[in-house]
């Protein structure tokens, strides 16, 4: 279970400040019932417990700050005894999924159809690392093949990039040895090919993987290589462009629609057509001269402060605050579905649920 959030929102994924991961429970404990939520509160704890969920995933880490007591009669403390008392795991997933490929940020952009989306704030580059192999002739198809269906030689829009060199191989197989070629204590002389091929850093051990099994040789000689270059850009936020410009207060009714809200606050000239979108779920604040510096026309996230506001008025950039829930609320569903999809294919029957407890603001 924790292997699916986990390929979805990688830990490593997650901003130095945040704690995410495996929260209460342990790794192996076996999951029939997962509740999903955006934050593990008392009500979602009652629920958990009244409907015998083993696992509940949140998106607002479980246990944030260092622990000095857990009280019972203290709703923190309270929860840690619930989730103990009744053998439920605590699971959170927070700035990795917000940075993730699919996550909160790219939901986000998606649900206002953002096209030409990127990284608003880069958090992390993925290293790459470039693989060498030495094939017998006659073998470099079913290798490389086998190198590039793995995730290997992906270079923007082409995948199985390689580059091939012919050459002599030499060997003398010991007294031990099982030789695919040649024969114990005699030297041998073989046409090779030597593929080269880069990988991102995380794909590396499946693609070595399906690289031996596709090799003839009892023993395989390849190389790993640290590359300068970089991979994949991961971040918070995105930015990108509607379909066609919109004025601010025809975004604004586009967002409350599609995000299911009544009221928004907004900085900027209403009138003021705009085009160039950044968006970043939950409490976004902390980027808006990051977004007027992109030259971004608006910039739409949760839990603006006075202060940001009126950064984003000095800079001309209109500013949306459509709430730190519902600019997060997506992801709920998305992750339901996401492990029922991913479960099923598996084979698992395993129910799970989501507990959206809503915006706990009202407006009066
Ligand atoms: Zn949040």
């Amino acid at each position: 279970m924790i292997n699916i959030i986990e390929r979805l929102a990688p830990r490593k994924l997650a901003l130095e400040w945040d704690n995410v991961g495996l929260m209460v429970g342990d790794y192996s404990a076996k999951v029939d019932r997962i509740l999903v939520a955006l934050t593990v509160t008392p009500g979602v704890m009652n629920y958990a417990i009244e409907h015998k969920m083993d696992m509940i995933i949140s998106h607002h880490p479980f246990l944030f700050k260092p622990l000095k007591s857990i009280k019972r009669d203290l709703p923190s403390g309270r929860m840690i005894y619930d989730a103990v008392k009744h053998d439920i795991v605590i699971y959170s997933a927070h700035t990795n999924l917000d940075v993730a490929s699919g996550g909160v940020n790219d939901l986000l952009a998606g649900c206002l159809d953002l096209e030409g989306v990127e990284v608003l704030e880069p958090t992390r580059e993925e290293p790459l690392k470039k693989i060498v192999v030495f094939v017998p002739r006659g073998y470099e198809d079913a290798v490389r093949d086998a190198m590039g269906d793995a995730g290997a030689g992906h270079i923007g829009n082409y995948s199985h990039c390689t580059f091939n060199v012919a050459g002599i191989g030499t060997f003398r197989p010991l007294e031990k040895a099982r030789p695919f070629i040649g024969e114990a204590g005699r030297l041998e002389r073989v046409e090779e090919v030597r593929i080269e091929t880069i990988a991102p850093e995380s794909l590396v051990k499946k693609i070595v993987s399906a690289m031996l099994k596709a090799h003839p040789y009892e023993e395989v000689a390849y190389d790993l290589y640290p590359v300068e270059n970089k991979g994949g850009v991961f971040g918070l936020g995105r930015i990108g462009y509607l379909k066609s410009p919109l004025t601010l207060k025809d975004l604004c009714e586009n967002i409350k629609q599609k995000l299911g809200v009544n009221s928004l606050r907004v900085v900027g000239d209403l009138t003021k057509k705009v085009s160039k979108v950044a968006v970043c779920g939950g409490a976004g604040g902390n980027l808006v001269s990051k977004a007027a510096f992109l030259g971004a026309d608006v910039y739409i996230t949760g839990d603006v402060k006075y202060h940001e506001a009126e950064e984003a008025r000095i800079t001309g950039m209109a500013l949306i605050d459509a709430g730190h829930y519902s600019t997060e609320k997506l992801i709920l569903n998305f992750i339901a579905d996401h492990l029922k999809k991913e479960l099923s294919a598996l084979g698992e029957d395993v129910c799970v649920e989501v507990y959206d407890e809503g915006e706990p603001f009202a407006i009066v």
